[in-house]
């Protein structure tokens, strides 16, 4: 190596140190959310069932889309973005004895970050409490804030359909949101209120202990993995998310604004029903 370039590399490194990046080269390879490799899965990759079962819920027929996952060679490389509070955290905690009432409880009337200003009603979650698949969406909207119930508007409907599709009841699994509370005008949560709201998830599924989380959107999906990447990235691909596995398929809001991407979700609930030994409800 010449004197020129070990200035200029020795400039770099410099540079790179004064920017902070250390603890980015340092930490990405222990970000906690992985992808479960075929090898180690092999029954996940497969469909259950042909895309030609057609559910009641989809539209379109499943199509090749540039979304597609990335092939299980070159797995999405996840990097963390929402940092648990600072202080003993309730991701990090396992609470002696906890429940989902106890979870309600601690919440309480909450008022620990903004969004307590302009709901109506906290908007805990619903279903099953010993569910094998538990939904996650983003927030409530306006109907779920009026109801004090997750998934109750439009895209509910939709959800509701998705799950019947896959030949269970509403009443089987359970679905829940990662704030509790409606951010105003449906916008995104902010990072600051998903981090306050984020540990009652946390420990709603730990209590819950589901076989498989199902998240609906980046948002869940971005939370519960502690990445910052697009949802495009890693949709229907299997993670781990302590002991339970962890699919990210698109949000029914979604669906609703982009019917065509309805086949794409069907691929990912195929593999859902494959994992929990599900067949279709077809039409008749
Ligand atoms: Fe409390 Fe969560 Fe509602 Fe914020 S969103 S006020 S943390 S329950």
């Amino acid at each position: 190596m010449t004197e020129n370039t070990r200035a200029d590399l020795e400039s770099w490194f410099r540079y790179a140190d004064e920017l902070g990046l250390g603890p980015y080269y340092r930490d990405r390879a222990a970000s906690k959310a992985f992808p479960l490799g075929q090898a180690a899965a092999p029954a996940l990759s497969a469909p259950a069932t042909s895309a030609a079962a057609s559910p009641q819920f989809s539209a379109a027929a499943p199509r090749r889309s540039p979304l597609s996952p990335l092939p299980a060679a070159a797995p999405a490389k996840l990097m963390p973005l929402i940092q648990s509070p600072a202080g003993p955290s309730l991701f990090e905690e396992r609470i002696e004895n906890d429940s989902l009432e106890r979870i309600r409880a601690d919440i309480g009337d909450c008022t620990r970050c903004r969004l307590h200003k302009a709901r109506t009603n906290i908007v805990f979650g619903v279903g099953n409490p010993k569910a094998e698949l538990v939904f996650v969406g983003e927030g409530p909207g306006h109907d779920e804030d009026i109801k004090g119930e997750p998934f109750v508007g439009r895209a509910g409907k939709l959800l509701t359909q998705m799950i019947e599709a896959m030949g269970l009841e509403r009443s089987d699994v359970y679905i829940c949101n990662v704030v509790k509370c409606r951010p105003p005008e449906n916008r995104l949560p902010e990072k600051d209120e998903i981090s306050t709201c984020s540990p009652f998830l946390a420990r709603q599924l730990t209590v819950i202990n589901p076989k498989v989380v199902c998240c609906l959107g980046a948002c869940a999906a971005q939370t519960l993995l502690e990445t910052n990447q697009g949802i495009s990235r890693f949709r229907g691909e299997w993670f781990d998310y302590r002991g339970s596995k962890l699919i990210a398929t698109y949000h029914p809001a979604y669906l609703l604004r982009n019917p065509a991407a309805k086949g794409e979700v069907w691929k990912d609930l195929q593999k859902v029903m494959s994992v929990l030994g599900l067949q279709p409800k077809l039409r008749h």
